[in-house]
């Protein structure tokens, strides 16, 4: 069977189809995807996760030989539960110039419009690789990329060029902070609340965790670089969930306190947690089992995204700063696969990718035509590059 040829926007609309939130597999769009590649003779790797549900793709069109462009793209979107969507989510619509659907922004278009151009590719006669990765589960802390980037550091040759197509209006994005997140859970004793000195209440020792990031906070703060390229220029930290306590009239006995921070790539990731979880050990635990021995604090970490630092990505700059048509250079606060991809392969990397991070994550999330536009630009001029020496 020759391989089909499908538009851009026809593409995405497929892409779009496939409900690949994080919880669920994303089997089926890389079933599609490597059927369309093979379909037009592109053989495809799977790296599959642990129990096989999910599963990286990586693919090269043109020779196997050094000095290609990686495209990188995650198939996996963000939930819509509970948000006010006015279209079908999981079907691209068109309206007043704009593509709505979960993950056309974030970030399915990108990979969508490289897909389409595939026959084009094949038809061109690449002089260099143009090599395809998507990834699974980086929504809920880039937990593919480390396999597909260690299995492409094996079995691709060095690659000059690595681009990670995040929304970034196609714009060049060269770092962004890392990221990591915790649960800490308090355990108390429970007492009547008019018995305060038979128990320990959770919920008011994980008050006090906060308030203690909160004081590291307003230091970071004070401490930041003055020419920092991020915005806000330190790291930040953030509480996004509590849960506990069980009556008004009850001494809390449990309290999971869900936090993280973002880190300047330029510093090391673990310091910020490592030193919370010191303060944790030797500051509030002993408070806690001086009034209860029963006390507890444990910590899980959750997730961490490596920074991605600005240092030894200038090829990948020019490239996509040629492409794009756009000189300007900037950075993100937002976590993505570029740091793991730049350690993994010691390539260097850069974020650009159509459609605005601000419609991301948010119902009703859309792409603009004119973004498909620019973006399809990009791929053009990269595919001319591809075929000269
Ligand atoms: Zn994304």
């Amino acid at each position: 069977m020759a391989g089909e040829t499908v538009d851009s926007i026809e593409m995405l609309r497929r892409l779009v189809a496939f409900d690949t939130t994080s919880r669920n597999s994303n089997l089926a769009l890389i079933d599609y995807v490597q059927g369309y590649l093979k379909s037009h003779g592109v053989e495809s790797k799977l790296v599959p996760n642990e129990d096989g549900k999910k599963a990286n793709l990586f693919a090269t069109v043109g020779p196997n030989v050094k000095d290609g462009v990686v495209l990188s793209g995650h198939t996996d979107v963000v939930p819509v539960d509970g948000q006010p969507w006015v279209t079908d989510p999981w079907t691209l619509t068109l309206k007043d110039d704009k593509y709505y659907g979960r993950g056309t922004c974030d970030m399915k278009a990108f990979y969508a419009i490289a897909l389409a151009r595939l026959p084009m590719m094949l038809k061109a006669g690449l002089k260099k690789p143009i090599h395809f990765a998507l990834s699974y589960d980086e929504e809920i802390g880039c937990l593919g990329a480390h396999s597909l980037a260690a299995a492409m550091a094996t079995e691709v040759p060095k690659p000059r060029a690595i681009i990670i197509g995040e929304p970034t209006m196609m714009t060049v994005v060269h770092a962004h902070k890392a990221s990591v997140s915790f649960v800490t859970k308090f355990t108390g004793f429970e007492a009547h609340s008019s018995m305060t000195h038979l128990g320990v209440s959770a919920i008011h020792f994980a008050g006090e965790f906060i308030h203690y990031l909160n004081t590291v906070q307003d230091e970071l703060e004070a401490a930041a670089p003055k020419d920092s390229e991020f915005v806000p220029a330190a790291a930040t930290f953030n509480v996004g969930t509590i849960v506990g306590g069980t009556a008004g009239n009850i001494l809390a006995r449990e309290c999971e306190v869900l936090w993280g921070y973002r880190e300047l790539p330029t510093r090391p990731i673990e310091a910020l947690g490592e030193r919370a979880k010191a303060w944790l050990e030797t500051e509030l635990l002993p408070k806690m089992k001086a009034k209860h021995p029963a006390a507890a604090i444990d910590t899980v970490l959750r997730a961490a995204t490596p920074g991605f630092s600005p240092e030894g990505n200038d090829e990948a700059k020019t490239l996509a700063g040629s492409w794009s048509g756009s000189n300007a250079v900037g950075s993100v606060v937002y976590g993505t696969e570029a740091g793991i991809f730049r350690r993994t392969l010691g390539v260097p990397t850069v974020v650009c990718g159509p459609g605005d991070i601000a419609q991301a994550h948010q119902p009703n999330e859309f792409i603009l035509a004119s973004q498909i536009d620019a973006c399809e630009g990009f791929m053009d001029r990269m595919v001319e590059w591809a075929c000269r020496d």
